[in-house]
Parts: C-alpha cells; structure tokens; sequence
C-alpha cells in the first residue's frame, strides 16, 4: 500500500522509534503517547485489521505483543498495562494498517482507559443474541 504511513514505517522510508523487530513484525513507540512507552505492534505486510488479517499473521503480532510485553516487565519493571485493537471506522481506527496498541499502566498516570457506558439492562437480550449464533 504505497499512501500507508505504517508500510513506509515497517519499509523504513519514514522514521520511528523502534523497539522490537523481527522478520514478519514490528514495535514501535507511538507518536502521540497516552502514556510512557505507549507501543504499537505491527505486521511488516499489509492488513487492515483483526477482520482480514490470516489468523497466522495475527499470531506473529501477538506473539511479538508478548515479547515486547516480556522486555518492558524484564527492563522496566512493568506490572500493569492495557492492550488495545481499534478496528473498523466505528472502532475507532484511525490508520487503516493493523495495529495492537501496548499502553503501560502506572498509578496516577491519569490515561483512565475504560468502558465509558455500561448497559445491565440488555443482559434480558442475551438468549437471544445467542441463537442468532447457532
Ligand atoms: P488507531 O486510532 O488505533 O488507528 O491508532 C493509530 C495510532 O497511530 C494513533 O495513536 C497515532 O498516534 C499513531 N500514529 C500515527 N502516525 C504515527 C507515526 N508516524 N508513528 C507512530 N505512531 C503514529
Ligand atoms: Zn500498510
């Protein structure tokens, strides 16, 4: 995808600030952080999102989420993060190339990532949510 701003960063036409970086994958610093070491982990090839991704694909990104996950705790003492997979217009994806978002936790760090809106009422919808499945 020649206009991706992720493909020219997992070609190394444009910079970033690398973290970890294998055959398939790469981790990289965002560049509007919520938080310290806010990372995101890509595949180097194309994918939109969880929806088109090869589910083996998928499996190197989050193999590589683990690794990274694995250097923050081992460097950097880390104990609470959050990941997050924005996909879809609707799910909040801005950049239409898959990504995993690593957002280390510390207290007081006021990033205050959460469910905005709780609906216990619709747990009456449940049994019929689930035969739509079948
Ligand atoms: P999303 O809303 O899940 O699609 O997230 C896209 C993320 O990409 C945002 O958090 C942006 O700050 C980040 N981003 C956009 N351009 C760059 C870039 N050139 N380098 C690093 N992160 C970027
Ligand atoms: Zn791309």
């Amino acid at each position: 995808m020649s206009d991706c701003i992720f493909c020219k960063i997992a070609a190394g036409e444009i910079p970033a600030a690398k973290v970890y970086e294998d055959e398939h994958t790469l981790a990289f610093f965002d560049i509007f952080p919520s938080a310290e070491n806010h990372t995101l982990v890509i595949p180097k090839a194309h994918h939109v999102n969880v929806l088109d991704i090869p589910p083996e694909v998928f499996s190197r990104v989050m193999n590589t989420v683990k690794k990274v996950v694995e250097i923050y705790k081992n460097k950097l003492g880390l104990e609470n993060l959050q990941f997050i997979h924005n996909a879809g217009e609707h799910g909040q994806q801005d950049v239409f190339h898959l990504h995993v978002h690593i957002l280390p936790r510390a207290e007081g760090d006021g990033a205050n990532i959460k469910y905005p809106k709780r609906n216990p009422e619709w747990r009456d919808r449940f049994d019929t949510l689930l035969q739509k499945l079948k």
